[in-house]
């Protein structure tokens, strides 16, 4: 008989970085916002989810409603600071006792558990084997991936070889991107019946084109510079030491400027670093560091904006991308995440084939001049984005879900032996 019960209860697990924490910052971006849209497009459909997480733990209540069906719930590992990502492995078996204690009290059973990141997914390897629940983890970045494409990441070992027993345990694997489904099978040997494509989606009530002018008065921008934008964390994965040398490549033009959005405030290292570096390629007076922006702020900045890059050496889908498309905003980016398919080549903006700078300065120099003429319309970029809404990609989620079962086999399901916390 086919399982197929009306009302799920999901267990979210997000431990290292919270659905309602500050985004832009070191640990917080796209997971979280997935992880809020998901959790809140399933409770609307009638679901209940209770999201876990330990990050910014003391500094809220134990536990919050986000929406009727949706709760927060903070675990704290044996502390009320927030545990560095390095460090979340060591506490695993106190969050563990806590989520079950939780449970417990609250009388729950769970049908789902989904994790998000490698992290979670351990934990949920253990929940796995203790409840009668199905499990799907997405990655959100593959360790192996980041290894490969950026020389200055360094995923540990502990990771890939948990991200590999992941493929191996879960009931299914979500991801965003067909990329990244060929990146898990040929990297971690993953099931290829197992992996479900989900992209992600965009608030198109929040991101939509405000007016240029209003939107550069507002955020006291020039209303006739050439304003190139980045959003995002500040991560050696991000490319923003290409970014800028692309950069160094526009300065011929006269008047056009580099606003960076994101980032771990004033006095963090990698802002030290980018600035210096910006000051050894001679850019730093066409470049402006404007901190992290809540997303209520992000649509004037997308407003203002002639052109979005995105010139990451890895994403797993690339979030900021389709809320400046929603906004109506072109985008430069190099090959990664979904960008192949949301960026429509000369369109609504270009993918360049590699991170030449040179190349990439071209690209983002064929926008300023477009815009310049006639301006491209925010309203023919918008509506090429407009399938991607948050609501299906919940509905394709809860097809994951309801799929879930068809992978559950009896001997990995009851598998302790594997699924202990190893230190
Ligand atoms: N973001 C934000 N404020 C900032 C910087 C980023 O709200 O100052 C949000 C942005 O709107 C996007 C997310 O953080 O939703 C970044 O997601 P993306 O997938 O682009 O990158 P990730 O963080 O997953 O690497």
């Amino acid at each position: 008989m086919k399982w197929r019960p009306t009302r799920l209860k999901i267990s979210m697990l997000s431990i290292h970085s919270s659905p309602i924490g500050d985004l832009g910052t070191r640990d917080t971006g796209g997971m979280s916002v997935y992880v809020r849209e998901m959790a809140k497009e399933l409770g609307r459909k009638g679901h209940h989810i209770d999201i876990f997480t330990q990050h910014n733990v003391g500094k809220h209540d134990p536990v919050i409603h986000l929406n009727d069906n949706v709760r927060l719930v903070h675990l704290s590992g044996g502390t009320r600071k927030n545990i560095g990502k390095s460090s979340f492995y060591e506490v695993l078996p106190q969050l563990f006792n806590e989520l079950e204690s939780f449970r417990i009290k609250e009388n729950i059973a769970y049908d789902i558990i989904h994790s998000h990141y490698w992290l979670s997914g351990v934990l949920g390897l253990k929940l796995q084997s203790s409840w009668n629940a199905y499990h799907l983890i997405t990655y959100h970045t593959i360790g192996a991936v980041k290894n490969l494409s950026c020389p200055t990441e360094n995923a540990s070992e502990l990771r890939l070889t948990n991200e590999k027993k992941l493929a191996k345990l879960c009931d299914r694997i979500v991801v965003p991107t067909q990329q990244d489904k060929e990146y898990l099978i040929r990297y971690y040997n993953a099931p290829i019946d197992k992996i479900r494509i989900v992209p992600c989606g965009v608030n198109f009530g929040l991101f939509k084109p405000l007016d240029k002018a209003s939107a550069r008065r507002y955020l006291a921008f020039s209303k006739d510079d050439g304003i190139v934008l980045y959003v995002g964390r500040y991560a050696p994965v991000k490319g923003l030491d290409h970014l800028f040398e692309a950069f160094r490549n526009l300065t011929h033009l006269p008047n056009v400027r580099l606003v960076m959005v994101g980032g771990d405030g004033q006095h963090s290292p990698m802002l030290r670093q980018l600035q210096s570096k910006a000051k050894a390629l001679h850019i730093e007076n066409r470049l402006m560091f404007a901190g992290r922006v809540d997303q209520e702020t992000l649509p004037q900045y997308y407003s203002a904006a002639d052109v979005l890059v995105v010139p990451s050496y890895y994403e797993s889908f690339g979030l900021v991308a389709l809320e400046s498309l929603a906004c109506g905003t072109p985008v430069v980016t190099t090959p990664v995440g979904a960008m192949e398919e949301i960026v429509k080549e000369g369109v609504t903006g270009y993918v360049a084939k590699d991170m030449d700078p040179q190349h990439y300065a071209r690209l983002i120099e064929t926008i300023l001049i477009k815009q310049q003429q006639n301006g491209l319309s925010p309203s023919k970029i918008r509506s090429s984005v407009a399938e991607y809404t948050w609501t299906r990609s919940a509905s394709l989620l809860l097809d994951a879900y309801r799929s879930a079962s068809v992978h559950k086999s009896e001997n990995i399901y009851k598998n302790k032996e594997e699924i202990h916390f190893v230190k």
